[in-house]
């Protein structure tokens, strides 16, 4: 028989998990499920990121990125002090490694004063005052005091306990392998259940899920995998801040970072690497044949047409394969860094990045498609584990008004 649900949820990472506690929030008499497909949760991108909570400087007015990371970082701290997780205010500065970069400093400037973050540009002698192993190339540098660090897997277990106290039914080892969106129902290998309304948030998976509704046909997520480096425990470098490079706004990815993490460890990266399968972590384990074939035609369309200047980005990443042109990456933020003090790490994420394939671009905001009795999350990327509280709010006042 049957199981009923008011909402089925696929995916517990944080937008299927922070989405069902808005929903609880909303309508605590709401029957919620929440179906996913690993033993564990934070598995891929919900565990697998730098857990910086960004403030909301890098993303152009109007843009939903724009309206909710601001919003969102609040709320997500205001969970960790709430509720007793690590938390960090760390702050970070934002350098250009390059002095042709200097222009976009303006930019980010007032794109954070928009959106609700504070921020300030300071000159070479502040940056060596705050950061002192930081390098600016031009002799300007932006400051972002409230960008936190936290523990992203601590937060998902948090709300997985607070969801179960709140009735949610959460499933794991329980992927959604077929639907019937015309009946409402759908399957696990287990058990089939009908739904009131379903929400797809199933990260890497999204579009696939999405397609079986005859939804977002014309996109499909390209995986870029993000590797880190741990600098060396006897490197004698020590970095109190977050050092970021001005990123290639052409592009959704922010450039190798560091990044300090809850424990104490410092790393650079990510790198944004094409990967060979969406769950393409480690070496050959995770290559889908089928699916390289097909991200490597889009990636060469990208390339060939070269659209939001994707021939530079993919020189500079792919070059990030080889460990000495990653330090030189670092380098531009950190000069002192030496090759021996960037240690391998097990550190790894996949960024499944929206691409549309008609327009041959990749997609640079959050995405999300309503249909009468469901809802698609198609490009939860950067900074969606900052924004989720704030997300999940305007996801559910969407799907009410137009479901
Ligand atoms: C390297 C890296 C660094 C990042 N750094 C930051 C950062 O510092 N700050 C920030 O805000 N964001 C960062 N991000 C982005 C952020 O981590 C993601 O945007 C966010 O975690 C996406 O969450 P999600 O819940 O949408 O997807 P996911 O976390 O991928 O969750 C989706 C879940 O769906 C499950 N699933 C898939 N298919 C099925 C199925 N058929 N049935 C049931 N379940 C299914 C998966 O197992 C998974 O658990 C980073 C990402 C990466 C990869």
């Amino acid at each position: 028989m049957q199981k009923i649900f008011d909402y089925v949820i696929l995916g517990a990472g944080i937008s299927g998990l922070a989405i069902a506690r808005e929903i609880k929030t909303q309508n605590p008499l709401a029957s919620v499920l929440i179906l996913e497909k690993e033993n564990e949760l934070g598995m891929h991108g919900s565990g697998r990121n730098s857990g910086v909570m960004h403030s909301g400087i890098y993303y152009p007015e109007k843009s939903l990125k724009a309206r909710v990371c601001a919003e969102g970082a609040k709320a997500m701290v205001s969970y960790c002090y709430e509720r007793n997780l690590p938390v960090k205010m760390i702050g970070k500065v934002i350098v250009p490694a390059k002095e042709q970069d200097d222009g976009q400093i303006d930019l980010l400037y007032n794109r954070g004063v928009n959106n609700g973050a504070a921020v300030s540009i300071i000159d070479e002698k502040q940056l060596s005052e705050i950061e002192p192993y930081a390098r600016t190339a031009s002799g300007r540098a932006l400051f972002s005091p409230e960008t936190a660090v936290v523990d992203p897997k601590r937060i998902l277990n948090e709300l997985y306990k607070e969801l179960i106290a709140k009735g949610v039914q959460i499933k794991l080892s329980c992927p959604c392998s077929s639907v019937k969106p015309s009946q409402s129902s759908l399957s696990t290998p287990y058990d089939s259940y009908s739904y009131g309304h379903l929400i797809n948030a199933t990260g890497q998976f999204a579009d696939k899920i999405s397609h079986k509704f005859q939804v977002g046909e014309n996109f499909v997520l390209l995986p870029f995998k993000g590797i880190y480096y741990k600098l060396a425990e006897n490197s004698g470098i020590q970095l109190k801040r977050l050092v970021y490079p001005v990123p290639d706004l052409n592009v959704p990815f922010l450039g190798v970072h560091s990044v300090n993490t809850i424990d104490g460890s410092t790393y650079f990266g990510p790198t944004a690497i094409p990967a060979f399968g969406r769950e393409h972590y480690y070496k050959l384990k995770g290559i889908d044949p089928e699916e390289a074939l097909k991200i490597s035609y889009y990636l060469f369309q990208l390339y060939w047409k070269n659209e939001q200047g994707f021939r530079q980005f993919s020189h500079d990443e792919a070059g990030r394969f080889i460990k000495t042109k990653f330090l030189e990456a670092a380098q531009q933020l950190v000069p002192k860094l030496k090759l021996k003090d960037l240690r391998p790490s097990s550190k790894v994420g996949i960024r499944a990045q929206l691409f549309d394939k008609k327009a041959c671009q990749l997609i640079m905001d959050f995405i999300i498609v309503h249909r009468e009795n469901s809802t698609h999350v198609l490009n939860a990327i950067s900074p969606a584990f900052t924004s989720a509280f704030s997300f999940s709010k305007y996801v559910i006042k969407e799907m009410n008004e137009k479901g």
